[in-house]
């Protein structure tokens, strides 16, 4: 009973400012997003379109709604994060003297790569068929996504995303400025990676500089294929695993208009996954 007087009192408290940062990233990332792509520039990128069809109101509506749900959990996780920061519990720091600014820049990176393999590993986990329709259905009702697939999760999946950054901040000491820019960064990527539209340059895939980078057509392919590319920002996960679709630098090249006589791949890495592997996920 204490615990839920606590708890209660303590939602009463943060939500109100909890929900507004939640909601204003949501809705900022994703109208952004939809207006630069679906809407100002919709006719340079028509030949960017990675598929014919275009997704219906009905199902955006349906991805608002569920990701107000998403937002509404992250509000309640909010709860437990903030006052475990006042109680000490994470290694969230104020002063950028603690560490200097060269610590703060890394760790907005070494957040990327350990989110991108947490994402890998959950996002594979949420597949197995005893866990997918308690957790991702929801998210893979977007056969075709938008922008706003971005927060469209079961209310469990939204808990399982949100957990990462307080998980790694038990660790890691986190600036507020790193939190705040990445969680950014995060929500414009994560509505541009549900576009629809590869934005990615021609020959992204053909460069080793920057084909550890994934390209919206990989997270679209998931969408379409229901498995395989399963990484958040990188490739290596994927390939390391077999798990990356076999047309995937192919299907790169269709939508940024490259000849199918250039589609090998240079990287010198073959595309792995065979679809016989691919069933099994
Ligand atoms: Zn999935
Ligand atoms: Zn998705």
């Amino acid at each position: 009973m204490e615990f839920f007087d606590w708890f209660f009192a303590a939602v009463v408290e943060r939500a109100p400012h909890s929900l507004q940062i939640e909601t204003v990233r949501y809705l900022t990332g994703t109208i952004l997003v939809f207006l630069l792509v679906w809407v100002i520039f919709e006719r340079p990128l028509k030949n960017r379109k990675i598929r014919k069809a275009t997704p219906r109101a009905k199902q955006i509506r349906r991805e608002v709604s569920f990701s107000a749900l998403s937002v509404f959990i992250f509000m309640l996780m909010g709860v437990f994060v903030y006052e475990g920061a006042a109680g000490g519990w994470f290694r969230f720091y104020s002063d950028v003297g603690d560490y200097g600014w060269s610590y703060l820049a890394f760790s907005i990176v070494a957040l990327a790569v350990f989110h991108d393999a947490y994402f890998y590993w959950t996002h594979r986990l949420m597949h197995h068929p005893k866990l997918f329709r308690f957790f991702h259905a929801t998210h893979h009702r977007s056969h075709n996504p938008t922008p706003f697939t971005a927060y469209s999760f079961d209310p469990s999946e939204a808990a399982v995303n949100y957990m990462f950054i307080p998980v790694f901040a038990i660790f890691v000491p986190l600036h507020d400025i790193a939190t705040i820019t990445y969680m950014w960064l995060m929500i414009v990527r994560n509505a541009a990676g549900h576009s629809g539209y590869e934005l990615m340059p021609k020959g992204w895939t053909r460069n080793p500089l920057l084909d550890f980078f994934t390209t919206i057509t990989h997270h679209d392919m998931h969408h379409e294929k229901m498995t395989g590319n399963y990484s958040l920002y990188f490739t290596w996960w994927d390939r390391l695993m077999g798990t990356e679709h076999a047309t995937y630098l192919e299907r790169f090249d269709k939508a940024v208009g490259a000849t199918l006589a250039t589609a090998e791949p240079s990287n010198g890495i073959p595309p792995v996954a065979s679809p016989a592997s691919l069933s099994r996920q």
